[in-house]
């Protein structure tokens, strides 16, 4: 099977074929001339459609996508669907990290317990003919006090998972984090519903909602 990828993002697109190649799925890259999507759904799931509805009808074949959101209970939830432009529309992850530390010790919140929070993925292999295949991955911790580690990405420097052993992501080897993260979840239960080994899925396709 061969599914076109909606990130232009090198690093992420080398994560999930590492998930999906081994299950015998093949990853193209995003065509150059599809232009960015706007992802102004109010969910990841809706935003993860809107980029793979975007490619499977730009280049008529089964596209696949991934929406992640950051959730700290102690702030109801935020920055969820909005974890990429928290701190605003540039995207900027070290100010998107101090905004999470600065509105947490606004509210007061100290300990690990009241810092409590998951990153959630959900990833989508939309075909032209509207079907789907959807997975969801979710990775529990809390937020550290402050920043440690200098691997990874986002919000990964202020996370630690509760499979760990109190390091945060960005203190973990890339395939110590993808074994208990959130992306790997989603992207090993997608290639498990798509059948692996290059087949088509049967019973998991289901109209879109
Ligand atoms: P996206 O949906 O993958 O574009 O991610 C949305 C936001 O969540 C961006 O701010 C990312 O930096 C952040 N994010 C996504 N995945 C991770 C992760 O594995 N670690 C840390 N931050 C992440």
């Amino acid at each position: 099977m061969r599914l076109v990828t909606a990130s232009a993002n090198p690093a992420k697109v080398a994560e999930i074929a590492a998930i999906l190649e081994p299950a015998g799925v093949d990853l193209e890259p995003r065509p150059a001339t599809v232009p960015d999507v706007i992802e102004d759904a109010d969910t990841l799931e809706g935003n993860a459609r809107l980029k793979a509805v975007a490619i499977a009808e730009a280049v008529g074949r089964a596209a696949v996508a991934d929406d992640t959101g950051l959730e700290v209970d102690a702030l109801d939830g935020a920055p969820g669907v909005h974890s990429a432009r928290f701190a605003g529309d540039e995207r900027d992850e070290a100010a998107n990290v101090a905004k999470l530390l600065r509105d947490l010790e606004v509210r007061g919140v100290g300990s690990a317990r009241d810092r409590r929070a998951r990153f959630r993925t959900v990833a989508l292999v939309r075909w032209p003919d509207g079907l789907e295949v959807i997975a969801h991955g979710v990775v529990e911790g809390h937020i550290a006090a402050e920043p440690r580690g200098n691997q990874g990405f986002g919000y990964d420097p202020v996370f630690v998972p509760d499979e760990g052993d109190g390091r945060t992501f960005a203190e973990m080897e890339a395939s110590e984090k993808h074994a208990i993260s959130h992306r790997g979840r989603a992207f090993r239960t997608l290639a498990a519903l798509l059948g692996a080994e290059g087949g088509e899925p049967s019973e998991d396709r289901s109209p879109p909602s």
